[in-house]
Formats: C-alpha cells, structure tokens, sequence
C-alpha cells in the first residue's frame, strides 16, 4: 500500500542545544551554569579537538561558544572548519576571547564567528547575544520549512497529495533510463474514470473533489510502496509500476480497477457508482521516449473505455491488438 503524502507542518521550535568549548575549568562550570539556568541543553568540550569531534557527531548542537585560545585546535580553527563543511543548517558561532585588539576581532569574524566577546563579559551581555543567535537560528528554521512547502507545493497535487502532472512526468523518465540501466521493465497505467462528468453533475463539483480523493485512496491501497502514483489531469491518475513485466502489468492495472469497483463510493447522502478504465503498457518493450510510452497506454485507455468502461487494455504497440 502506498502513503499518499501530505504537505509538511512548521517544525515545532526545540530549546537550542549548545556547545561549550573552553580549556579553563572555572570558566568553563559558570558558563555552563548560566546556560543551564538559561534553559540551553549544554555539552561541553575541554579541548578544541573534543569540539570537534562533537562537531562532526550526529545531531550537533546549534549553537557554540568557542574559546579563541585552546590546546590542541584554537576557536578560530574551530571557526574556519565548520563554516567550510556546509553540511546541515546553519550554526551560530560566538567567539570569547581576552583579545580585544581590533584587529583580532577583525580576524575571529572573517573566520567565520557570528558575534565576539572579551573576556571578562557581563553575564545579562551573554545572554542578550545569545537570544541573537536564537533569533537567527529561528528565522533560517522558518526559511527552510517554507521552503520544503513550497517545494511539496510545486510537485504535488493539493486535491489528492498524489504527485502532480510536472512531477510524475520527470518521474516517468527516471525510471525509463533506469529500465534501460538495469535492463528491467516499468509498467505504465493510465487511468480514467468512467462518466465522471455524470457523477459532477448529478451530485456537484465538491462531490466529483471526494471521489476524486477515493480513487486516489483507493489506487494508493492496492499499490505497493515503490509504485509512482501521480493526478495527470482532471479525473485521468498516472500509474508506474517499475520492475513490472507484462504480465505483472497486466495483473496490477485488474488489481486496481477491482479495488476502485468493489463497492460505491458513500458520498453524504448517497452511494455514487465508481468504476475506472485503464490502459496499460510496459516500458522499454513498447518505446522508450515517453510520448510513445504515454500515447500507446492512452491508445489502450480509448480501447478499454470503447469496449464497455470498468475494465483494462494492455498493449505493447500501436499495432498489436489490446487484450482487456
Ligand atoms: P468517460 O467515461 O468517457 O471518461 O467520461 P467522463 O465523463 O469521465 O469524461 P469527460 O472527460 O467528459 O469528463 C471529465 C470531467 O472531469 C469534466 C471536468 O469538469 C471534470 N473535472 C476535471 N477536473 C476536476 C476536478 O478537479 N474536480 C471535479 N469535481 N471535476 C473535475
Ligand atoms: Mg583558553
Ligand atoms: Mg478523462
Ligand atoms: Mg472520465
């Protein structure tokens, strides 16, 4: 069965998990302490190289404070290493230091630093530089979760949540030069529902929207998790059933349209008839441009509707004769 997708929510906004690296100890407990009481969720590195190492961990934290001067690898080494692995999100660097020479704070920041400190600093100064930082780390969460909506947006169907014409349209050319890569087979289905004009204007538009969702629901329960389900136009659904042959094809496309067949759609007063027609075909054998593969499975569609509707074609050519 296939999960049919639905558009991805504004991420909830966790605390800030931060990073403590400085080699004095004393420093290093009132930082930690602040932070805590702050409501940070604090690690802490002794070292340069221990940073880095938690650095370069799985769910690094956010945010750091980096000592300038440590053992092994200073916080401007620190700095320059993280800005140059661009891997994952942004992270917000504050640098502490006792340099206070314009010309190293110059440096601390073209290393890559957010913000500087001198050392000794004032404890109410820390914590307003690091709601800074949160705010930065806010607005860039907010900027990505409204990217990765507007690109569920771009490559979905909002009705269904099933791929969108665009989308399932690159995917059918993925997997035809897959198919020629592996030397393996794509089944292709085009379906369409039977007198869905009829259902629009005996019951209305919204009630042609929830069959509409059905079939969807209903082609999404009787595919497997790797079939490539997309709303090609109106009521027309495109199928890729990849390492499918001719014969699996042939059985999936009867799979489908007996799911969708099996009982009436309950619309809210009333039980609406489904039934669907597909057309079929199998990738490479039948072309291997998708405007041949798509015109034979339509050819095959126009087949199945002449021949009584509820029912699936299959063809491999446009001259071979169909079997439904
Ligand atoms: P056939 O069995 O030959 O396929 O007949 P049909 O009535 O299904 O085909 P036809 O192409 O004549 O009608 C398709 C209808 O689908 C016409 C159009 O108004 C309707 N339609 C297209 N998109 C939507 C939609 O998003 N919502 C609804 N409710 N109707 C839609
Ligand atoms: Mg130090
Ligand atoms: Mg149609
Ligand atoms: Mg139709």
């Amino acid at each position: 069965m296939t999960e049919l997708a639905s558009a991805p929510q504004l991420s909830e906004r966790d605390h800030d998990a931060i990073l403590i690296a400085e080699d004095d100890p004393m420093f290093r407990r009132i930082l930690q302490h602040w932070l805590e009481s702050w409501g940070y969720s604090v690690s802490i590195a002794e070292d340069g190289r221990q940073a880095w190492e938690i650095l370069r961990g799985e769910n690094p934290p956010s945010m750091m404070i980096l000592d300038w001067v440590m053992p092994g690898m200073d916080g401007l080494e620190l700095c320059r290493r993280t800005r140059s692995s661009r891997c994952g999100p942004y992270q917000y660097i504050l640098l502490v230091t006792a340099r206070d020479r314009t010309p190293d704070v110059v440096r601390g920041l073209d290393a890559g630093a957010d913000d500087y400190l001198t050392k000794p600093f004032d404890k109410s100064e820390l914590h307003a530089r690091l709601r800074v930082g949160t705010r930065m780390l806010a607005l860039q969460r907010d900027l990505l979760s409204a990217q990765e909506k507007l690109r569920f947006q771009a490559t979905h169907d909002a009705l269904t949540g099933m791929w969108n014409r665009g989308a399932v349209l690159d995917m059918l050319r993925t997997e035809i030069e897959r198919t020629l890569r592996t030397r393996s087979s794509l089944g292709v289905l085009m379906l369409d529902i039977d007198h869905f004009k009829v259902i629009n204007d005996t019951h209305g538009h919204l009630a042609g929207d929830a069959v509409l969702k059905e079939v969807a629901q209903r082609i999404a329960g009787a595919t497997r998790t790797y079939d490539v389900l997309g709303r090609y136009g109106g009521e027309e659904f495109l199928i890729l059933l990849p390492t499918c042959d001719f014969a699996q094809t042939q059985s999936g496309a009867e799979r489908i349209r007996a799911a969708i067949a099996a009982q009436p759609f309950a619309a809210a007063e009333t039980l609406i008839p489904l039934t669907v027609s597909l057309g079929a075909t199998v990738a490479p054998i039948c072309g291997e441009s998708e405007m041949e593969i798509l015109s034979i499975a339509d050819a095959a569609l126009y087949e199945a509707k002449s021949a009584g509707r509820n029912r699936a074609a299959i063809r491999t050519s446009h001259s071979d004769s169909p079997s439904t």
